[in-house]
């Protein structure tokens, strides 16, 4: 069975195609730049080179198309018909309380999901594009959408309810939804296989760092907590996003500087994290590298991003009553030895003690602790669209 996987962005669009039988991935690629000048695809077969193409591709059905041509194409192509094309997966950002497993999309899970759009305006219009765009160049496909918030739904009310008036809960879902979910319940179930650990006996800690970050307590295979709140601006700092400040900040702002709503917004979500806070750039490369030269304000940005992951370590920890495994996954959770050493740190305490010639791991699976670590620690790339194509595969072949 042949699934693709579709990661769709307001001017991008990701692909990858997969051969279910083996879970292979038969070929991937990148749609950049929709709708605006120097548009292209970058296209690349497993084991070949990428080719790109630079194309006008004024929306999303175009690019579809670009699509399914390529996977079509002669020379690095990987199909012979579209008939092979057993079901089109999407991630899709904001299910809301709506849904809390992936489904399939029907017309009325889609009015479902346009109902989602208050809550994450610039996501799932751009995931609805991807979804019209499918159905219209393949309309006899299957399409199933697995969303960022589904695997948080099994928050206890204690975890999510914020402290504002109930009333902003009932009347617009008001409340902490969580994010990165796929990628939280992926690494999650590879720790507990790393592990030889069934799933349900652990009490884990799931770090994904990236440019956007969030951290989850993972008790008995489910999210009970997790740091990215009504929307992926809270919790850990991140590239350019604060993370978790004092609310009354934005008050503060927009009256002693004169910012407007968007501006703030703009300022928070684009201008702040370790960008803000280094002056120099949100790419931890480029952080580390600065911090290595002596610059105080990188080295800060470690400290501060390093001090935040410990916090949620450790409150996770207590909210669980028990701590069996901490992972770190996303760009820099996989790559940055230096993040992961600094953040586990001083947690002794808590039964966790990183071996450092271990640690010295990037990008590929690894148990990073001693072996006297009461707590073992890992590092798993994450594989958020294996775990798409493979929800999938299920509901495409339950009927
Ligand atoms: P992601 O959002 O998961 O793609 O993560 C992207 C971020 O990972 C980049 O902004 C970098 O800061 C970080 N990253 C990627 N490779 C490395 C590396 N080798 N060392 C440190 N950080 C890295």
């Amino acid at each position: 069975m042949k699934i693709l996987v579709i990661n769709c962005g307001s001017s991008s669009l990701k692909y990858q195609l997969f051969d279910m039988e083996k879970e292979q991935v038969l070929a991937k690629g990148l749609v950049e730049r929709i709708g605006i000048e120097g548009s292209r695809i970058k296209h690349s077969k497993t084991g070949m080179d990428a080719v790109t193409t630079e194309t006008p591709i004024p929306n999303h059905r175009v690019g579809i198309k670009l699509v399914l041509d390529a996977l079509l194409d002669k020379s690095h192509g990987v199909l012979s018909s579209l008939e092979e094309l057993a079901a089109v997966g999407h991630r899709v950002v904001h299910a809301g309380e709506k849904f809390a497993t992936s489904v399939k999309l029907e017309p009325k899970v889609l009015a479902a999901l346009k109902e989602c759009i208050p809550l994450a305006p610039l996501h799932n219009p751009a995931n609805i594009m991807g979804i019209d765009a499918v159905s219209e160049v393949l309309p006899r496909v299957p399409q199933v959408g697995v969303f960022d918030t589904a695997f948080h739904q099994t928050m206890p009310r204690s975890a999510f309810i914020y402290a504002v008036p109930y009333g902003y809960y009932e009347k617009y879902g008001v409340r902490r939804y969580g994010f990165h979910g796929t990628s939280h319940y992926y690494v999650s179930h590879r720790a507990a296989e790393m592990l030889g650990r069934p799933i349900e006996k652990l009490k884990i800690v799931t770090c994904h760092l990236g440019n956007g970050s969030s951290i989850t307590a993972v008790d008995g295979g489910r999210s009970i907590d997790t740091s990215m709140g009504f929307t992926p601006l809270a919790g850990v700092v991140m590239g350019t996003r604060c993370g978790d400040i004092d609310p009354a900040l934005v008050s503060f702002l927009a009256e002693t500087e004169k910012l407007s709503m968007k501006e703030l917004d703009d300022l928070l979500n684009k201008k702040s994290g370790m960008l803000g806070i280094s002056g120099i750039s949100s790419d931890l490369r480029d952080i580390e590298e600065a911090a290595g030269r002596g610059e105080a304000r990188s080295k800060l940005a470690l400290q501060v991003l390093t001090c935040g992951i410990k916090k949620y370590i450790g409150a996770y920890a207590a909210e669980m009553g028990g701590l069996d495994a901490v992972v770190f996954t996303a760009g820099v959770g996989e790559n940055s030895v230096q993040v992961r050493a600094m953040a586990c740190e001083g947690l002794e305490f808590l039964g966790i003690e990183i071996d450092n010639a271990r640690n010295s791991v990037r990008s590929k699976e690894a148990v990073i602790s001693t072996d006297a670590s009461k707590v073992r620690v890992l590092v798993i790339p994450t594989n958020e669209e294996l775990v798409i194509a493979r929800d999938t595969r299920r509901l495409v072949s339950e009927n």
